[in-house]
């Protein structure tokens, strides 16, 4: 079996050390999602360097901004929008002791994550299907995780609105951007600071492998989110907010 070599390497340069263990699971992730992707739309990277890199190193990047480990507490994280389940499958195999739910709209895509969670034998998943907008209103979704994450979903603006209902006062929303921030950052301001959140930093991803300035946007959620939001399914996106 290959041993996932780029991968290893660009995990210890972020301080990780991967298993055994891990580095097979995520060549069987690689496998599976090359399998299904002839008949399941997952995702247009698909080589084996390349998912080793733009899929599993990126979606590890996330620790950098990941809170301390706290003792006695298990971490309960979503990730909005999660496709292929990047970047929720990568965390849960360096972190098998979380509370995983991948929430995807798509029902195939769907279908897919529960295929993987088995295949690679992932204790505490739930793959939940249906739009961020329904999902977070309901109780058992609402306000109820440690750490949101999300890449490549809508704007800044749209996805807080999408994200930032799910987390728990005093967690976590992390955002995975590329490029120029600036400008969508500062349309999405207002509508953090409604939405209950507070910018926390910007942090930026500097590793050899990626030249398109990937950034990790960090949102803590200091106050409950009001009632309103999200609003209906797709006009987060259709009506920004502010
Ligand atoms: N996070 C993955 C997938 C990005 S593509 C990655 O980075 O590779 C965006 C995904 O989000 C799609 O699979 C789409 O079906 C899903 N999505 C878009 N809007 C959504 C919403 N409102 N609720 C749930 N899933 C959504």
């Amino acid at each position: 079996m290959t041993a996932m070599e780029s991968l290893e390497a660009g995990a210890g340069r972020l301080g990780l050390k991967l298993s055994a263990k891990q580095l097979e699971q995520f060549h069987i992730y690689w496998e599976e999602l090359v399998e299904w992707n002839r008949c399941v739309n997952l995702t247009g990277i698909t080589g084996y360097q390349e998912v080793q890199t733009k899929h599993f190193l990126d979606s590890l990047t996330v620790c950098l901004v990941w809170p301390p480990s706290r003792a006695n507490a298990v971490l309960r994280i979503i990730d909005v929008g999660t496709g292929a389940g990047i970047p929720g499958v990568p965390l849960k195999i360096l972190f098998p002791e979380i509370r995983l739910v991948l929430l995807e709209a798509t029902e195939k895509k769907a279908a897919f994550l529960r295929h993987i969670s088995d295949r690679l034998g992932l204790a505490d998943v739930e793959v939940v299907t249906g739009r961020a907008e329904d999902v977070a209103r309901q109780g058992r979704y609402r306000e109820s995780f440690d750490i949101v994450v999300s890449r490549a979903v809508a704007p800044l603006v749209t996805l807080a609105e999408l994200a930032l209902p799910f987390c728990v006062v005093g967690g976590s929303f992390i955002a995975q951007k590329k490029g120029d921030l600036v400008s969508e950052i500062s349309r999405a301001e207002r509508a953090i600071i409604r939405l209950g959140g507070r910018l926390r930093e910007v942090r930026t991803v500097d590793l050899e492998e990626f030249s398109d300035e990937r950034q990790l946007v960090v949102i803590d959620k200091e106050l409950a989110t009001p009632e309103l939001y999200p609003r209906r399914p797709g006009i987060p996106s259709k009506r920004p907010l502010s």
